[in-house]
C-alpha cells in the first residue's frame, strides 16, 4: 500500500476532532492529519444550515474551556456564528496544514503485522498508528421509511440537508418530524408559506428557551475580565447537572413537567391541539425542546398539526392513515440521525476484519465510550453512551481527549505500539452502566427515541451527572488495556 503515514490520523473536523487537533498541538504532538470528507469544517454546524438552527445549550457552555469566546451575541448562539467560532478556531491555532478536506473516509483497517491502521480515502490512502475517530454521533440524516418517497414530484430535502434553493413563500409544504431540529425550523417558516402542515407521531416536551441578546457591555467586560466568563459557564454548568435529577427524581421530574405544561397551557388556548401536544411519556425519555415559538407556530391559521399516522407519500402530497390526502408543493423531513446502527460503523475493520457494525450489531457498546475490544489503537470520541440529554456535549469531548492524550503519553513513554480493551473490562463496565440506566428515564419513561437500539437499550447517553465522567477520565488507567511491546 503506497500510503502516507502519520503516528495519528482523526476522522472528522467537527468540535471533536478540531478538538483533539488542537489539544495534540499544545502538547507538541504534531505528527497527525485531520481528514474530513466535507469542503469545509464544521461537522453539525456546516451541515444544520436550516433557518432558526442554534444550539440549545447556553452558549458559554457549549464552546471549548481552553477557547472561550466572549463575543458571542446571543445567550443560545445561532448556527452561523457557531460555525463562525469553529473555523475562527483553524486559524487561530494554525490547524490548516493538518486538516485534509475532501478526503473521505472510506474504510480503515487494523493491520495486526505492522501495528497500524490503514486508512483508505476519498483523495488517497493513508496508515497511521492511532485513529481517533470524531465521525459525529448525529452526522448521518435518517430517511423515513414511507412508502411512495420517491414518487413525490415535488421538492423533498431532509433538515440537516437544507435546500436553500427552496423558497417557502406562498406553497404548501409538509413538515415530517417534531424532533429538536424541526422545532427551531417550523416557526422560521410558517408565516411564508400559504399552508403548512406538521405531521407528529410523538409530542416533544417543550420548555421556555429564554434566548437573550448579549449586549456590548456585557462583551466587553468578558474580554476584560475573563473570570466573568468563567463564571458564567460554571454556573450554568451547575444550573444544567441540576436537571439531571429531574431523569431520576420523581419529584424534580414533576416539577420540570409542570413548568413545560405551563408553557403549553400559556401559548396554545384551543384545547384541541393543546391535547395533541401533551406528551404522553415522562419528560426527558426523547430530547426535550427549548422554544418560545413553536407552539404559537402551531397556533397559525395557515398551519395544521396532524396528528394520524403518514401512510405514504403520492406524487402529489401525503396520505395518513385516516385515507386523506395532503396535497403539498414540498416536503421537508425532520427525521433525525442515524445513531445505533450509522454507517459509518462500517468504515472501521477490527482484528481478524471484523467490522465495527457486525461487532456491534445494532447496539454499540465501548469502555468509557471511546474504545472497543477488538479494535486495538482505535479511539473513538461521542462514541456509546457519551452523548448528554441535558448538559453541554463539549464538557464530555474535552473529557475524552484528555484522556486519549493520557493513552498516547503512556503507550509512547513506555514503549507500547498496541494499545486494545480487554473484552472482560468493556462487558464489565456496560453492565455497570446499563444497571444505572435501567431506573431512569430514558429507558423506563414510555417513549422510544434515538438514544436507544432496537431493544430499547439505551446506545446513546451516560447516565447522570457528567463531572464523574470526568473524573474517571482524568487520567489513563492502562489496567483494562491489554498492552503490547
Ligand atoms: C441540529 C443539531 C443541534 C445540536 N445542538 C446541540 C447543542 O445545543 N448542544 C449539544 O451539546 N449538542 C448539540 N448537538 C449534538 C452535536 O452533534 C454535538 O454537539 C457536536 O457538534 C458533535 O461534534 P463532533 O465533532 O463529534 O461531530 P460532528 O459535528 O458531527 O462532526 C463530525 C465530522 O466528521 C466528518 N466525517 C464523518 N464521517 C467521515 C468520513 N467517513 N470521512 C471523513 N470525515 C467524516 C463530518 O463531515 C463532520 O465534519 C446538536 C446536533 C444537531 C444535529
Amino acid at each position: 500500500m503506497n500510503a502516507e503515514h502519520h503516528r495519528i490520523v482523526i476522522i472528522g473536523a467537527g468540535f471533536s476532532g478540531l478538538g483533539m487537533a488542537i489539544r495534540l498541538q499544545q502538547r507538541g504532538i504534531t505528527d497527525f492529519l485531520v481528514l474530513e470528507r466535507a469542503s469545509r469544517v464544521g461537522g453539525t454546524w456546516r451541515d444544520n444550515t436550516y433557518p432558526g438552527c442554534a444550539c440549545d445549550i447556553p452558549s458559554h457552555l457549549y464552546s471549548y474551556s481552553f477557547a472561550l469566546n466572549p463575543d458571542w451575541s446571543e445567550s443560545y448562539a445561532r448556527q452561523p456564528e457557531i460555525l463562525e467560532y469553529i473555523e475562527g478556531l483553524v486559524g487561530q491555532y494554525m490547524l490548516e496544514p493538518r486538516i485534509r478536506l475532501h478526503h473521505e473516509v472510506t474504510r480503515a483497517a487494523w493491520n495486526e503485522t505492522d501495528a497500524r491502521w490503514e486508512i483508505q480515502t476519498s483523495a488517497g490512502d493513508f496508515t497511521a498508528h492511532y485513529l481517533i475517530s470524531g465521525h459525529g454521533p448525529l452526522a448521518e440524516p435518517k430517511f423515513p421509511n414511507i412508502a411512495g418517497l420517491e414518487t413525490f414530484t415535488g421538492t423533498v430535502f431532509h433538515s440537516a440537508r437544507w435546500d436553500h434553493g427552496f423558497d417557502p413563500t406562498g406553497k404548501r409544504v409538509a413538515v415530517i418530524g417534531t424532533g429538536a431540529s424541526a422545532v427551531q425550523f417550523v416557526p422560521e417558516i410558517a408565516p411564508a408559506t400559504a399552508q403548512l402542515y406538521v405531521f407528529q407521531r410523538t409530542p416533544p416536551w417543550v420548555v421556555p428557551r429564554m434566548n437573550r441578546a448579549i449586549p456590548p457591555e456585557e462583551r466587553e467586560r468578558f474580554k476584560r475580565q475573563p473570570w466573568r466568563q468563567r463564571l458564567e459557564r460554571a454556573m450554568q454548568y451547575a444550573l444544567r447537572e441540576i436537571n439531571v435529577l429531574g431523569f431520576s427524581n420523581a419529584t424534580f421530574e414533576r416539577l420540570a413537567m409542570s413548568v413545560s405544561k405551563k408553557h403549553l397551557e400559556a401559548q396554545i388556548s384551543d384545547p384541541d391541539l393543546r391535547e395533541k401536544l401533551t406528551p404522553n411519556y415522562r419528560m426527558g425519555c426523547k430530547r426535550i425542546t427549548v422554544s418560545d415559538d413553536f407552539y404559537p407556530a402551531l397556533a397559525r391559521d395557515n398551519v395544521e398539526l396532524v396528528t394520524d399516522a403518514v401512510q405514504a407519500l403520492e406524487p402529489n402530497g401525503v396520505r395518513t392513515a385516516d385515507g386523506r390526502l395532503r396535497e403539498v408543493d414540498a416536503i421537508i423531513l425532520g427525521t433525525g440521525y442515524h445513531t445505533a446502527e450509522s454507517p459509518a460503523f462500517k468504515l472501521f475493520h477490527g482484528r481478524d476484519g471484523i467490522r465495527l457494525f457486525d461487532a456491534w450489531r445494532g447496539s454499540p457498546e465501548a469502555y468509557l465510550g471511546m474504545s472497543v475490544a477488538g479494535f486495538p489503537n482505535l479511539f473513538l470520541m461521542v462514541g456509546p453512551n457519551t452523548g448528554l440529554g441535558h448538559n453541554s456535549i463539549i464538557y464530555m469531548i474535552e473529557a475524552q481527549i484528555s484522556y486519549i492524550l493520557g493513552a498516547l503519553e503512556y503507550a509512547q513513554f513506555h514503549g507500547i505500539r498496541v494499545l486494545e480493551v480487554c473484552r472482560d473490562a468493556q462487558e464489565r463496565f456496560n453492565t455497570e452502566l446499563q444497571a444505572r440506566l435501567k431506573p431512569m428515564v430514558w429507558t423506563q419513561g414510555g417513549c422510544t427515541s434515538f438514544y436507544q437500539d432496537a431493544r430499547g437499550r439505551n446506545i446513546g447517553l451516560w447516565p447522570g451527572f457528567t463531572f464523574p465522567y470526568r473524573w474517571r477520565t482524568r487520567r489513563f488507567d492502562p489496567a483494562p488495556y491489554r498492552a503490547a511491546p
